[in-house]
């Protein structure tokens, strides 16, 4: 079975030296212990600031051994009278085919029916990152103009639909005229902005006459120093991510500083946030979510690639924007 390490830490963009495949022995479960066979593997933007060894809210991964993240995984094996062979359970675990962990460092998958892979996107992390950000700190009012950035990614497909139940009119920024159409026909978004075509200054104001109440912020970058001018007086800003600054080299950081990557980090006002911090509302979150989902009223998508060996080709797919929706790779049927 295979293990996927990192190699080297990468300097700008990851590449295959970045990466190493390892066959590793499958384990035997001990005492309070199960053995996994890895279903689904999420993969994340945030993974990218791990493979550097920067201080920050979760440690860096370390070089030579596996990188891990949200895993789906199920029971082969138990050792533990709190799960049975054949659950479905999730958790943040190594990349490896097969994992042997203590049963209380996982969960049960609970996904209403719908697929397990659920689990890692709209009713996982990313749904629940939407969640909080929107509601806890952008907190949309009826009539109000939101723009989401990344808008038809893992986060960004829940936070704009979130957005569009409170009553908002809501804008999103995509790369591409698939993921224009993907977030209006689908998501209900009111309008999308693409950025890699020509004068995107001046179509999102176009789309935004009103100005910008919530900037759902994914991206950072010179696409965010359009919006800082367009935000009207009492806006709100939740700042999830910076994916444009993850890969900068060493020292470009210094030429053309942007603030945003530090806000995520330090969570300083305007307002960074992790997830995390917002684990005591787990619970009802989920609840909302679950709920709008089976009534319809939450659509989302998954790309799912094939097959542990993808797992850095969806990871840095991610940078290029492959994805629409949740980025996972399919490991093993259950
Ligand atoms: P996505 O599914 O949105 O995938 C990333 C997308 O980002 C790509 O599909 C691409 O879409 C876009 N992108 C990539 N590079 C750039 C760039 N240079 N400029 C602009 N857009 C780019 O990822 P997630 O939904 O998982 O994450 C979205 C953001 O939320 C990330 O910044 C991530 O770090 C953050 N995050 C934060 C969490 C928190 O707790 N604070 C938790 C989870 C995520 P396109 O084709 O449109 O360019």
């Amino acid at each position: 079975q295979q293990q996927l390490i990192l190699q080297e830490r990468p300097n700008g963009l990851p590449n295959d030296s970045t990466f190493q495949f390892k066959e590793v022995e499958e384990g035997t479960p001990k005492d309070g212990e199960v053995l996994l066979k890895t279903l689904y593997v999420s993969v994340d933007p945030y993974m990218r600031g791990r493979m550097s060894d920067a201080p920050s809210y979760v440690d860096p991964f370390k070089v030579g051994e596996p990188l891990a993240g949200g895993v789906v995984a199920q029971v082969v094996e138990t050792k533990s009278d709190q799960l049975q062979k054949g659950d479905i359970v999730r958790g943040n675990l190594p990349f490896q085919e097969y994992i042997v962990e203590k049963s209380d460092q996982v969960s049960k998958v609970q996904t209403n029916g719908l697929d397990p892979s659920a689990a890692l996107s709209v009713l996982g992390m990313p749904g629940l990152t939407a969640y909080f950000g929107l509601m806890h700190i952008g907190k949309p009012k009826r009539g109000e103009t939101v723009v989401i950035s990344g808008a038809a990614g893992a986060v960004g497909q829940v936070a704009g639909q979130l957005a569009k139940q409170a009553g908002a009119k809501v804008v999103g920024i995509v790369g591409s005229e698939e993921k224009a159409n993907y977030i209006k026909d689908k998501l209900g978004y009111d309008k999308a902005v693409e950025y890699k075509k020509e004068d995107f200054g001046k179509r999102l104001k176009d789309a935004c006459p009103d100005g910008i109440d919530v900037y759902y912020e994914n991206v950072g970058g010179e696409i965010s120093d359009h919006i800082w001018p367009m935000l009207n007086t009492f806006a709100r800003v939740p700042v999830c991510g910076a994916i444009s600054s993850y890969n900068l080299k060493e020292g470009e950081q210094d030429i053309g500083l942007r603030v945003q990557q530090f806000l995520v980090k330090s969570r300083v006002l305007m307002q960074g946030f992790i997830v995390g911090d917002f684990s005591d509302h787990y619970a009802d979150a989920y609840e909302e979510l679950a709920n709008a989902v089976s009534k319809g009223n939450l659509y989302y998508e998954e790309t799912i690639y094939e097959g542990f060996q993808k797992i850095p080709d969806a990871f840095l797919g991610l940078f290029s924007g492959k994805n629409i929706g949740k980025q996972l790779v399919k490991v093993s049927d259950p």
